[in-house]
């Protein structure tokens, strides 16, 4: 169920429960008036009975029919939702009870759309852009002890909220994997591709180290995400002692953006988050083996728990990003053996398994030729579940490599190396994306 339909049933109850209350108020009042008047005058009190009985024979009509135009505006007004996120299907079976004018118009507009889409369905052609933790405060990250490491890995929220703005504007629209590969439970891999607007582009968006690392606290940034009691997920922020809940990382800040542009995301679709697992996870301290098997760490894994729960259901997928943040390309198989077995035992459990790998550092276990079976360390992954291999390639807008065992497909980092590398004219990779130079926040980049 959408929150669009959670939010109009919890206000159809209301409205229920209120002129039940009134119902109840009035029948009160009147079983008062017929003691008052059984002394004597039971005529005028039968008559009375009888015309308040007839008004609400004639409010029970009029609510009637209000009901029913609530439920078909409700009816409307999630198709719309619908078929602006691209679900022509969903859309349709919304109003196929609605028989208006207006419901016969949008059945009209939905099929008419749904004959001009072009198939996206090759595999090379899946943009992917990723991102780290935002920057909540410049200041505070580009003056700490780590600020070149910032300055070259992050990017601050406001070039990323410029950015966001910019891929709205040119077309692209947000897509999970799962919208256009399957992998069925023999680990065998189908590419679905997916239908646009002739003017629309695909484009996969992740986030890695989704940890809020403990080296990050107190330097500028969110320090955890979490369910609020809206059900919604935003983070904390700790503002000078002050704790703030909002908007201060990617996921909030997505979230908010497709609330407000529906069109930015098709059939709800978000992004992917790579989890590591050795400081736990989404800022829990989620790791028996580093924290402990005890009640605090326990509680922890709860709190996670719900948290990516949440954020499974609102869009978002999980991947594996290792759990020491391992490079692959340098480990043997048995640290990528012992390291996965920690994943497994550790991240899986609180953020759910996962067909998605997203190599730390971008560092694959092979070059761009097809993995193959003598590759050990591919066949291990394989038998962990993986078959969604995600690596680093900045030197085209997209790559992809698909065989009925896995799709690998490259991103590009999007960060102060990337908006350098741009603006000092050596790659013009992110043309068709976003205006870096006017993204670029350079106050606060080289304030110091
Ligand atoms: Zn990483």
């Amino acid at each position: 169920m959408s929150r669009t339909t959670k939010i109009i049933i919890s206000v159809v109850l209301v409205i229920l429960f209120m002129s039940l209350g009134t119902m109840a108020v009035y029948n009160l009042s009147q079983s008062d008036d017929r003691m008052s008047q059984n002394d004597g005058s039971s005529d005028h009190s039968q008559n009375g009975d009888k015309d308040e009985a007839g008004n609400g024979d004639d409010k029970g009509k009029e609510d009637n029919k209000k009901q029913e135009e609530k439920a078909e505006s409700e009816a409307l007004e999630e198709a719309n939702l619908l078929k602006a996120h691209y679900d022509y299907d969903g859309a349709l079976a919304a109003i196929s009870e609605e028989d208006s004018e207006a419901a016969k118009n949008l059945k009209a507009e939905i099929e008419k759309e749904k004959e001009s889409l072009v198939e996206w369905n090759d595999p090379g052609k899946f943009s992917h852009l990723f991102f780290h933790s935002l920057i909540v405060d410049p200041k505070l990250a580009f003056e700490s002890s780590q600020a070149q490491g910032y300055k070259n890995y992050m990017v601050t929220i406001s070039e990323f909220n410029k950015i966001i703005e910019q891929l709205h504007k040119n077309n692209y629209v947000l897509v999970n994997f799962d919208d256009f590969v399957t992998v069925n439970d023999d680990q065998f891999v189908t590419f679905k591709g997916l239908k646009l607007p002739p003017n629309k582009k695909p484009l996969i968006l992740s986030q890695d180290d989704v940890s809020y690392y403990e080296y990050m606290e107190g330097e500028g940034f969110a320090s955890k995400l979490v369910l609020t009691k809206d059900n919604e997920i935003k983070n904390t922020y700790e503002d000078g002692g002050k704790k703030e809940v909002g908007d201060y990382d990617m996921v909030p800040l997505l979230d908010s953006f497709v609330k407000a542009h529906p069109d930015f995301s098709y059939h709800g679709a978000k992004g992917t988050l790579a989890l590591t697992g050795y400081n736990g996870v989404l800022g829990y301290r989620t790791s028996i083996s580093e924290y402990g098997d005890n009640d605090k760490t326990k509680k922890e894994i709860e709190e996670a728990k719900k948290v990516a729960k949440r954020l499974v259901e609102t869009g978002w997928q999980m991947a594996s990003h290792s759990w020491g943040h391992l490079n692959m390309t340098q480990a043997s198989l048995d640290h990528i053996k012992r390291d996965n077995e920690l994943w497994q035992q550790e991240v899986a459990p609180v953020i759910g398994k996962t067909s998605i790998l997203i190599y730390p550092f971008g560092a694959d276990i092979a070059d761009w030729q097809d993995y193959t079976a003598s590759n050990e360390k591919y066949e291990y992954l394989k038998s962990q579940g993986f078959a969604i291999y995600c690596n680093v390639d900045a030197s085209t807008p997209s790559w992809g490599q698909l065989t009925d065992a896995y799709y690998r497909n490259a991103r590009i980092n999007i960060d102060g190396i990337r908006f350098n590398s741009v603006l000092s004219g050596e790659t013009d990779i992110l043309k068709n994306f976003f205006d870096t130079q006017s993204v670029y926040d350079a106050n606060a980049r080289n304030q110091n």
